[in-house]
């Protein structure tokens, strides 16, 4: 029985467009290094080229409208385009715009036709990389307990305050970041979103060097940050949403950063993995084993599962559909079903998998890579406890009323 999904001629065209494209624009030395950390800054400019090349495209942000960089490409299209970057060892963006992957989404349900028009391009031609700010030392979870302030002063906001666990290395143009603009305000209706360039004067950036982890595809987040704001004045134009409206444009940043668009990126280190256990050595395969090919098996439907929840959401956030906890359902899924592929490959293939070294791991570390991640991931963008709470504020455990999902779109 065959349960492959065949495209249809138009989607086996635009498949073929994008290979072909891609065959064509990807630059010769770019590296497929599944570790952030190991980013270089060479490579990391290397990856920013392909993404201006995307962005000629509209490609690099493609769900967003064209009038604004984007490829108003529809949902289909659009998971064609993340499998053949995936195809090719990449993720969408190249490089890690964690701030523009959910600023620019915030930004189009929450700007101005003027902000619009000017933050958008920038970062879909990817001429623009962002960062996002909201971890503060004493907020993470409860991140309507942020700290950091942001006054109004004339034509400015001056900002003063500290965030932490900021990805990544190689610095960012700008910085989507949520502050406090109301100090003595009810809580809940005393934050306000800014879009912060980031070569003003007062911002430092300090690595948080004990921890360093990433992503898939080379697009994770690699090395940490604290971000330092003394007194930087940032343009008053630059709030987003309105003043002390901020937690309402947070809801649509967090239902981004949770999942309830779906997150396309796949799972290439399962399938590569699932290759190096078939591969005959010695005339012998780790899959010939009945108990390896058992745990092959359920770490395939662990990694299938997890990717047919992230389409389900991006199918219901692209075609409108009503949403309630599906973004949490699947983000919690996601960093649950990692740490168990990752125990699995210990299981299966013993602790070697775990070398760099060609003659003794497979894929050159990248299962390393993915046993990092996996226990880490349990932890950004809302925490497994986390994800509960929001199913089950969705559904109404202990509520009059249901919480609703972000806006999306
Ligand atoms: C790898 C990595 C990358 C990150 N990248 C960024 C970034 O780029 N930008 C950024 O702003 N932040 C980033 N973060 C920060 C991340 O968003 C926070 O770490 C996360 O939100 C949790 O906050 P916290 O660390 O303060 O933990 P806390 O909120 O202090 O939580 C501590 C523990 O208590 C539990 N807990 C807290 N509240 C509840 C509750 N109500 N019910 C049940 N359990 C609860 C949590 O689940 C956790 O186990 C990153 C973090 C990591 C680890």
């Amino acid at each position: 029985m065959n349960f492959a999904i065949e495209d249809s001629p138009q989607q086996g065209a635009f498949r073929a467009d994008v290979r072909t494209w891609l065959e064509k624009n990807t630059p010769a030395g770019i590296a497929h290094s599944a570790d952030p950390c190991d980013m270089t800054l060479e490579q990391y400019r290397i990856r920013r080229s392909l993404g201006r090349r995307l962005g000629e495209m509209g490609w690099l942000y493609p769900t967003l409208p064209k009038q604004y960089g984007g490829g108003d490409l529809d949902a289909e299209k659009t998971v064609i385009l993340y499998d053949e970057m995936a195809r090719i060892g990449l993720s969408l963006p190249p490089y890690y715009d964690a701030g523009g992957r959910m600023g620019a989404p915030t930004i189009l349900v929450w700007g101005t036709e003027e902000q619009k028009n000017r933050f958008l391009p920038p970062i879909c031609r990817g001429e623009v990389r962002t960062w996002q700010l909201l971890t503060e030392p004493s907020a993470g979870s409860d991140l309507a307990g942020i700290k950091t302030t942001a006054i109004r002063d004339g034509d400015a906001y001056v900002v003063n305050g500290q965030k932490v666990f900021v990805g990544s290395s190689h610095g960012a143009d700008q910085s989507w970041t949520i502050v406090v603009t109301d100090p003595k305000g009810e809580r809940h209706k005393n934050l306000s979103w800014l879009m912060i360039p980031m070569d003003l004067p007062g911002i430092s950036v300090v690595p948080m060097d004990l921890l360093a982890t990433g992503g898939e595809g080379g697009s994770g987040s690699g090395v940490k940050n604290s971000v330092f704001f003394d007194n930087v004045r940032v343009p008053a134009q630059n709030l987003v949403g309105g003043e002390n409206n901020g937690w309402k444009v947070a809801t649509t940043h967090l239902e981004i950063e949770h999942g309830g668009m779906g997150r396309l990126a796949d799972r290439r280190v399962v399938y590569e993995f699932l290759e190096f256990c078939r591969e005959r050595h010695d005339g012998h395969a780790i899959a010939d084993d009945p108990d390896a090919r058992a745990e092959l098996v359920e770490m395939f439907i662990e990694a299938e599962i997890t990717r047919l929840f992230a389409l389900r959401n991006h199918w219901l956030s692209h075609t409108g559909q009503p949403r309630s906890y599906e973004g949490a359902q699947y983000s919690l899924r996601r960093k649950l079903s990692g740490l168990d592929i990752a125990s699995r490959m210990l299981r299966i293939a013993g602790p070697r998998v775990l070398s760099k070294d060609p003659r003794w791991g497979p894929l050159e570390g990248t299962v390393e890579y993915f046993q990092r991640d996996a226990i880490t991931a349990l932890h950004p963008g809302a925490t497994t406890d986390i994800q509960r709470v929001i199913m089950a504020r969705r559904i109404g455990v202990g509520r009059r009323e249901r919480e609703q999902a972000g806006t999306v779109r």
